[in-house]
This record gives structure tokens, sequence and C-alpha cells, in this order.
């Protein structure tokens, strides 16, 4: 019997979950061949940073994959293969060798795509000067980590508040390097966070010494060979080096023409997130996802989405039609800045307004553990935000902000978005109580019950 012929493109996190998944189900009843146009495979991003900051000293070691992580005679995987064209007629693409400069026809029962993204390089005059670096992948990590340790580079700026970005400005600081962080909107974070929290946040970033620069419309780089400085509206920033981390474009311009996409080049999937085309279909950064509290779709790049459609298309794909649509994500993110640790979920004031959902919010501050156990002892404080559904209460969103690390409360509230919970629902949830750890009632539970205007926990 003729094995189905699986081809998968990328070999990030959508593409190591399909192979990981296809296995786990299929065994060897499947042909699986990956195509990976560069030549590093699997460059985990999610932990430049700690590659970065020495807290993993091998940069090989930063990865999702190796070549010969799958052994298996019936997977094959292949760098420096660029698939340049998709023949949905014939079923085949079309891949380019690029060390051998050849091409080749390879046909496929089921194509599933993951070609993911690349960080945007604003168009500005100046940008073509050197050292204007982006932050994504084997060749930037290993670049930006030369420049961390180089004495010469002293000013960094850093275009783009983000979680990418504060990462780089954090380890360009350690790394005893000025940095400016610029951002064209009011505030640091303000795509995950609330004003409330990224008001802590920005002041602490402040305190240790960032140059934060919001409101920043950038106009060019300045510079004859290397860049000197950034110009804005208001001012010349002097520059060794440039990080630019503001956005991403999806790497589907080989799709033009075959596979539907929408004006900014998103890969458009139905809800078995399968193309227009029959057998084909799309996970990942370079496709839009499914806001379960949103109810529509949206772009989440996050690894934790590539690998949860990447799950849901191997299980469906050999059904006719797919017992049940993706389910749907939350879009969970947590990061450390500095001394503070913050996780966040859902939607916020800025990402409900965008995609149309009416939410209200109530912030909530408290210390985590009773009264009577002094600071230094552990007992710090920490914020905790919910958007509801101003009807129904169902919970939308939530961040919870601290410097002790309460990330784990976030997967807490990604949890009660994804089930729909309400705030009733999280008010009376039963957590554990031991003051090591907690209060009488833990914090999300107060933060439930202050946004039920319910009287506050007194001692
Ligand atoms: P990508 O990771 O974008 O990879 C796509 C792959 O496809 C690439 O290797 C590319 O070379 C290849 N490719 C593209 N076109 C072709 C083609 N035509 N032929 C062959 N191959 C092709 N997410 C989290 O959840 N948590 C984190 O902490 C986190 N931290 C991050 C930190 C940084 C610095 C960055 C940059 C991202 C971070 N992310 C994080 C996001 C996460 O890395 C992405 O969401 C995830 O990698 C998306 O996976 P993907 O499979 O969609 O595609």
């Amino acid at each position: 019997m003729n094995k189905s012929k699986v081809i998968i493109v990328g070999a990030s996190h959508g593409g190591h979950q399909s192979i990981l998944e296809l296995l786990s189900r299929y065994g060897e009843d499947v042909e699986i061949t990956l195509f990976e146009a560069g030549d590093y495979v699997s460059f985990m991003s999610c932990g430049m940073e700690l590659y970065l900051k020495d807290q993993v000293t091998n940069v090989r070691d930063v990865r999702n994959f190796r070549l010969e992580s799958f052994p298996q005679p019936n997977v094959h995987i292949y760098n420096n293969h660029e698939v340049i064209e998709l023949n949905a007629d014939k079923k085949t693409v079309i891949v380019k060798s690029t060390a051998e400069n050849k091409e080749k026809e390879y046909k496929y029962d089921k194509l599933i795509l993951s070609s993911g993204v690349k960080p945007n390089s604003l168009p500005l005059p100046g940008a073509e000067l050197e050292n204007i670096f982006l932050m994504r992948g084997y060749n930037w990590a290993t670049k930006i980590k030369a420049k961390l340790e180089n004495p010469e580079v002293k000013k960094v700026a850093v275009i783009g508040a983000g979680y990418i970005g504060i990462e780089a400005a954090e380890a360009f600081h350690k790394a005893g390097k000025e940095v400016t962080l610029l951002d064209i909107i009011d505030r640091p974070l303000g795509t995950y966070l609330d004003k409330e929290m990224t008001d802590i946040l920005e002041n602490h970033l402040k305190e240790k010494g960032i140059n934060v620069v919001t409101n920043a419309k950038i106009s060019a780089f300045v510079g004859d060979v290397n860049v000197k400085a950034i110009k804005t509206e208001k001012e010349e920033i002097p520059v060794d080096l440039v990080i630019q981390a503001a956005g991403v474009k999806a790497n589907t311009e080989w799709l033009k023409g075959s596979v539907d996409l929408d004006e900014r080049g998103w890969i458009r999937t139905n809800e078995y997130l399968q193309t227009n085309l029959p057998d084909v279909y799309a996970v990942g950064d370079a496709t839009l996802t499914y806001s379960i509290p949103a109810r529509a779709k949206m772009p989440i790049a996050l690894a934790t989405v590539a690998r949860r459609e990447a799950r849901y298309v191997v299980q469906h794909l050999f059904e006719k039609i797919p017992s049940s649509p993706f389910g749907g994500v939350v879009g969970s993110s947590a990061l450390s800045v500095f001394d503070y640790h913050f996780a966040a979920s859902g939607l916020n004031s800025f990402t409900a307004e965008k995609a149309g959902v009416n939410v209200h919010s109530s912030y909530y501050e408290d210390t985590l553990r009773p009264k009577y156990v002094p600071e230094q002892q552990g007992n710090k404080k920490a914020s905790v935000q919910l958007f509801f559904d101003p009807i129904t209460h169902q919970v939308l969103g939530g961040a919870i902000l601290s410097t002790y690390d309460i990330t784990a409360q976030g997967n807490v509230i990604a949890l009660a978005i994804q089930q729909e919970l309400t705030l009733e629902d999280l008010a009376s949830a039963d957590f554990f109580f031991q003051p090591g750890f907690d209060r009488q009632w833990s914090m999300l539970n107060l933060a439930a019950q202050h946004a039920l205007g319910e009287e506050p926990f007194v001692e």
C-alpha cells in the first residue's frame, strides 16, 4: 500500500509539532517530508534572551529540534530547501535547493504550511546603513550576541516596546550598554497590558536606566556607512546599534496567486485550518488565528498557537470532514521586566477595541499573603487586571503582575478565559490557602470579587 505523503513547510514550532503529531498518530504509515529554507534547524527565538543574557551558553542548544532528532525512516528533513511554488492541480510543490541552486518537484497528499513570519524592517531613509538589526532566528541571535560583547558598541536603540523589544533592551542593559527604547504608541507593552500596569513597568524601566521614548515618530536613520543616530520628530538620538522589533510580515509572497491571502498577506483558513486549496492546511504565525474571547480571527503570533494548531490539523488530517472545528486559542504570554514578572491572557483594552469587543475592566492590588507576613519574608504586592463582558460577566482577558513570580496564576486566568468562566466562577473558585504562599482567598478570587463590587477583604 502506498503511504500518504505529507509535506510540511517550515522547521519551527508548527513544523516540529506536525512531525511529532504525525508520528504519534500514524507512526510509519505516513511519509513525512519537511522543507526548511534556512540552514539552521530549528532555532527557538523564544529562548534567544536566555542566550543573550548568558543563561544558556551554547547558542546551538537553543532549538526545538535537530536534523538528527527524527531518525525514523519515514521522516525526511531538508534544510536549505525553499519551497517556491505550489501547484494545487497537480498536488505538488516546487522546491529550490539553495546549496545546489536546483529545483525539484515533490508530490503531496497533504500539505501543512507553517512558513511563519519575518520581522519588519522599517522603510525609512537610511534603512540600508550597517548595524540596523532584527531579532529573530539563529543568524540574528549570533550577530546580536557579538554586538553585546563588543565594547565599542555603547549606545543601543531598540525600536518597538513589545515583549521582543523589552527582551532586547534588558539584555543590552545588562551588558552595560546605554539603551533607548522607542515605541510609536504612548506606553511600553501597550498591546499586552493596560495603563495601570504599564505605568508600573514604565517607571521601573526608567528606574533601571532605560531611556523610554514613547509616541516616537521615527523619520530616518542617520549615518554614512554605520548608523549613527535615529531621527525622530523631536530629537536625534545617537546610536551605535539599532534593534528593530516593530512587527512582522508573513512569509507568504511565494503563495500569492495560489493560496487565498488577506490584504496584509496572512493566509486565510476556515474553521478546520484548511486553506482554499484541497488538502492544504496552514498553521502558526503566517495565519490569523481564532481567538476564543474575541470570537474572531486575529494575528496572535505565539509558539503556543502554532503548536496547538498543528496538533489539531494532524489529528483531523485524514477525516473527510473534520469531526470538530479548531477550538481556538486564548493567546497567553509571560515576561520578566527586570525585577517584575507578568503574565497576560486573552483581551485587554487595546486588543478588545481593535477586535470591536466591548469589555469592562477591573484593577485590583494587594499583598499576596496575609497582612501580618512582612514584605521581607516574601509577602509582595501583586496587581491583577480582569477584562469581562459587562452583561454576562464572562472573563475575556486578564493579567497579573508582581515582583514575585506569579506567572503560574496567569495560566489560571488563561484557563478561565478558555473555559468561558464568569467573574462569579472566578470569585468562588476553590483555590488552596496556605499563608506561606497565599491568602485566605487567593489573589484571583479577590480580584474577581472586587470586579463584582463586593466589600473588600479586611483583616
Ligand atoms: P516561524 O517560527 O516563523 O518559522 C517559520 C519557518 O519557516 C522558518 O524557519 C522559515 O525559514 C521557514 N520558511 C519560511 N518560508 C519558507 C519556504 N517557502 N520554504 C521553506 N521554509 C520556509 N512565542 C511564545 O509563545 N513564547 C515566547 O516566549 C516567545 N518568545 C519569542 C521571542 C522572540 C525573540 C521571537 C522572535 C519570537 C518569540 N515567540 C514566542 C514567537 C514564536 O517564536 C513564534 O510564534 C513561533 O516561532 C511561530 O512558529 P511558526 O511555525 O509559525 O513559524
